[in-house]
């Protein structure tokens, strides 16, 4: 890979969040009468020295190109790691991941985890001759019961989804690394801002980038994350090149561009999260409200000790069945019916009907996304369309 101006790893550079967001791989190194925006740059080819080509110099758009160098080493600094690879989709990330391993490895993963991440491995797994079995990843002695010889892989996500379970990263990367198994986290839901899993021990990190560090829902992407770019993420690396699940430099390039505020977005999803939250909790149509963020959910004090924040989702269950559920998902006005999660505008779906025939989810399952608007305005919808019941 090319490498940019490594100017954030000099220690004479501030490492706070906000500011890794507006200044992560940009090149300041010829910054006189510069544009401060970097250039969107399509270019396919890039052209041979004189003498000729040599490793390491940029040659064709799929190995490596300026925005999504920039774009990678953005990622890598807001999770406090040294290695990324973007690629087009979160699901070719994980792809990738799983991929990597040799065969005849074994995966542990979560009972409650994305479904496209159930779905994936339940469908392909076999062909890449990988095998499997689904833990309670909040519990680390079953955790410890189900590790084989040859397992590699711990996967895990927290807040699950949609249950909104929490796993300590740092309890399981503890195990898995006694058994010589690496720690993946899907950390798309509670994002850097929230959570950096590096620190916690993880050895891989996971994006969907379409949805909070895209925040507008208009972006399709992923990346994994490292400490380095040895090991399985120089399979990853070879696989991103190989393979060519990469995303187009418009799309690192907006993806840049929209990381820039990610951090108060993120502040804002947090705040407005908690309120809505609360004010769930005490509705009398409502059952149970999943949010890590309320001092009743059994898994608040990891998340307090691992996390910022609480992040922008919640789950909740109102009384009856599907029917009462899709009923109060028609009623609002500002939260919009819609899948997937992150965007500026709130949203929110039947989550069982949107998984599908084999969905495991509770069918009286709400799964909200609080977005940006003013929180008093969520709460008014919220309060409107549950009156509905
Ligand atoms: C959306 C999502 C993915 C998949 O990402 P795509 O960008 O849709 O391919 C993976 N994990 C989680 C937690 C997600 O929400």
């Amino acid at each position: 890979m090319v490498k940019l101006a490594h100017h954030l790893n000099d220690v004479s550079m501030p490492k706070k969040i906000e500011t890794i967001a507006i200044h992560g791989g940009m090149d300041y190194t010829n910054a006189e009468n510069a544009s401060i925006v970097p250039p969107m740059e399509p270019s396919t080819i890039f052209e041979h020295k004189k003498k000729g080509y040599t490793e390491g110099d940029r040659n064709y758009i799929r190995y490596s190109n300026p925005n999504r160098d920039q774009l990678e080493e953005l990622l890598a600094n807001l999770e406090q790691g040294k290695a990324c690879a973007a690629f087009s989709s979160g699901v070719a990330a994980i792809t990738a991941i799983f991929q990597a391993l040799h065969p005849g490895s074994h995966i542990l993963l979560p009972v409650d985890l994305y479904h496209g991440s159930r779905v994936l491995i339940q469908e392909f797994a076999a062909g890449w001759n990988l095998d499997y079995d689904f833990v309670d990843t909040t519990n680390l002695q079953k955790v410890e019961e189900a590790m084989k010889a040859e397992t590699r892989l711990v996967w895990t996500e927290t807040p699950s989804n949609p249950l909104q379970l929490i796993s300590s990263v740092e309890a399981l990367a503890n195990i898995a690394h006694k058994h010589e198994a690496l720690v993946a986290v899907d950390n798309t839901w509670p994002t850097p801002y929230n959570m950096q899993p590096l620190t916690l021990g993880a050895d891989l990190v996971m994006h969907s980038t379409t949805k909070y560090l895209g925040g507008h829902s208009d972006i399709l992407g992923g990346a994994v994350i490292a400490n380095n770019e040895k090991g399985i993420f120089s399979r990853i690396r070879n696989i991103q090149q190989k393979q060519g699940a990469v995303p187009s430099p418009r799309d690192c390039w907006l993806l840049s561009r929209s990381i820039r505020s990610f951090p108060y977005r993120m502040r804002g999803h947090n705040e407005n999260a908690q309120q809505a939250a609360a004010f769930l909790v005490d509705h009398p149509k409502v059952q149970e409200v999943y949010y890590p963020g309320l001092e009743t959910h059994p898994g608040h004090a990891i998340a307090k000790a691992e996390m910022n924040g609480f992040g922008g989702m919640i789950s909740f269950l109102v009384d009856g069945g599907a029917e009462e559920a899709l009923q109060v998902v028609a009623g609002s006005r500002i939260i919009r019916r819609a899948t997937s999660l992150g965007g500026v505008e709130s949203t929110w779906e039947h989550r069982c009907s949107s998984e599908g025939e084999n969905s495991e989810t509770p069918e009286n399952l709400i799964r909200l996304s609080v977005g940006l608007e003013h929180p008093e305005d969520i709460i008014e919808d919220l309060t409107q369309a549950l009156s509905l019941l």
